[in-house]
């Protein structure tokens, strides 16, 4: 009987595993043409300065409106895009659509800047190029934009990031360091790469009540200021974070204590609302 059972696992197994693989193959295949297909939407999150309290730009972030009617988020398919070779066809619309979309707001007669994430695997000359092209073809001002890099991504390579961010603040776009202090890297390699902006991670501020969080947290933003980094500090959920963030210096925030990512028209609502009633709870 417990051979028997076994065996049965082993089929079982195996047999989800089969479905595993045609779920993979169905999503690559849909993947490929989700581009072409309109599928890909940017949302995006507002950030917060904290000397002003004023909207201060947002981030762009990708979502993917399935054939199927729901929404998958980018953890569940750009890891996947990265392994098909598809990132770079993502990345380059990512940009072409993020600078479009700073075009039509300033068009609309709102200059807001806009922040974009890259992937470690498409961050090369070719990308920067792209980025580069895009901005003159649209003639919006650069300065309105601002391309996120992970740090262990950038650390990959250290000497070539160093170029590339040498080369986008040639262009005059700022670097920022996106989950900054999940990947244990060296301040020394951080500090060469000359990036302009630290986004601490959400994980670091899940808990402030803990006095060994609340040293970790106060040591990095002291550090990132000593070395001239702005500071950002994502995934701000609650009122109490935000009133010790703030006490701490921190430059930018953004959260969803403010607001989730939104599309570009809620996004300008949302600017007007706050103007005029700041942080509504
Ligand atoms: P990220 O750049 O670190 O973005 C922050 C993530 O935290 C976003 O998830 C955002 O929606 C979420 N978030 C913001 N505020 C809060 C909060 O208060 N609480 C919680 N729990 N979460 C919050 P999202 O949009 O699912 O993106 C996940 C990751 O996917 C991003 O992390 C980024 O690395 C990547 N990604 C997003 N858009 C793009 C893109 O256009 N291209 C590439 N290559 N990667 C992207
Ligand atoms: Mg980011
Ligand atoms: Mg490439
Ligand atoms: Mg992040």
């Amino acid at each position: 009987e417990s051979l028997n059972r076994g065996y049965k696992t082993v089929y079982y197994y195996e047999d989800t595993l089969y479905i595993d693989v045609i779920k993979r193959i169905t999503m690559e295949k849909q993947l490929r043409r989700a581009i072409k297909l309109n599928e890909m939407v940017l949302y995006y999150q507002p950030k917060i300065n904290l000397k002003t309290m004023k909207v201060d730009g947002c981030e762009a972030l990708i979502r993917w409106h399935h054939p199927d009617g729901h929404i998958i988020y980018p953890n569940d398919f750009i890891p996947l895009a990265e392994d098909i070779g598809f990132i770079d066809d993502i990345g380059k619309w990512v940009v072409k659509e993020s600078i479009c979309q700073v075009k039509r707001w300033q068009e609309q007669g709102h200059s807001i800047r806009v922040s974009l994430n890259v992937s470690g695997k498409e961050f090369d000359d070719e990308f920067i190029e792209h980025i580069h092209q895009n901005i003159q073809n649209q003639g919006v001002d650069p300065s309105l934009l601002e391309v996120e890099i992970t740090e262990t991504a950038a650390l990959k390579d250290l000497c070539h990031s160093r170029h590339l961010v040498q080369t986008l603040h040639d262009f005059g776009i700022r670097v920022s360091l996106d989950d900054f202090g999940t990947g244990y890297s060296s301040m020394t390699y951080i500090k060469q790469l000359k990036a302009s902006k630290l986004k601490i991670d959400k994980s670091f501020i899940d808990d402030l009540d803990n006095m060994e969080q609340r040293v970790v947290i106060e040591s990095m933003i002291l550090l990132g200021k000593k070395l001239d980094y702005y500071i950002n500090i994502e995934g701000v959920e609650t009122r109490n974070q935000l009133i010790i963030l703030k006490d701490l210096g921190v430059d930018e925030v953004q959260g969803w204590l403010f607001s989730k990512a939104i599309l570009p028209e809620a996004f300008i609502d949302y600017v007007k609302d706050f103007d005029e009633n700041g942080l509504s709870l």
